[in-house]
């Protein structure tokens, strides 16, 4: 049986279970339907990443942030998830549709700083606006992002449901991995 989204599953190794499942929340973490949907959306107890919806303010009706702005919320953002921990990935969804449109998700390396990061966001506002954190079962961003979008031409535009993930400047990315890198190595030998 083909799936609501058309997608293809392995039924050779696919269990009924994982047929219940959606496909959507487990492999980027939301979907279209929140918690009206008819699959199933059970919550991981422990994860190393996490998802804060809609953290960043772009414009609903299309209108692109400057590239400037958008570096400017990236590394602050950035800078606010590393006090948790160690980052592994961190990007930010720029998809037109409300449950993709600004969110920002990261991948820690322990579960320990995931949860502590969610806790913490859950309590706190943003742009004028109450956070809302979860941890997702996302264990690599490359399964979630939708590579037509990478290179201009995905042409599903509101209905596509895998990340479109809009990129700092090159320079901000190095800067902000470089402090990173340094600022765990000098917690390291203390
Ligand atoms: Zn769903
Ligand atoms: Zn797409």
């Amino acid at each position: 049986m083909e799936g609501r989204y058309n997608m293809n599953y392995n039924t050779n190794s696919t269990s009924y279970d994982d047929r219940e499942r959606c496909h959507f929340y487990y492999k980027v973490g939301v979907c279209r339907h929140g918690n009206k949907c008819s699959k199933k959306h059970i919550p991981p107890a422990n994860s190393r990443s996490i998802v804060v919806l809609n953290m960043i303010a772009f414009q609903s009706d299309g209108t692109r942030m400057s590239d400037v702005d958008f570096d400017g919320y990236y590394e602050d953002v950035f800078i606010e998830l590393c006090k948790f921990g160690k980052i592994k990935s961190f990007l930010i969804t720029e998809n037109g549709n409300d449950h993709l449109r600004g969110n920002v998700y990261a991948l820690y390396d322990n579960v320990r700083s995931a949860k502590e990061a969610r806790d913490s966001l859950n309590t706190r506002w943003y742009n004028e606006k109450p956070l809302y954190s979860d941890l997702t079962h996302i264990v690599d961003f490359n399964d979630a992002i939708c590579r037509k979008y990478d290179v201009g031409s995905c042409d599903r535009g509101n209905e596509c449901n895998f990340m479109h993930v809009r990129r700092p400047s090159p320079s901000l990315k190095s800067d902000l991995d470089r402090s990173q890198a340094k600022k765990w190595q000098s917690q390291g030998q203390n």
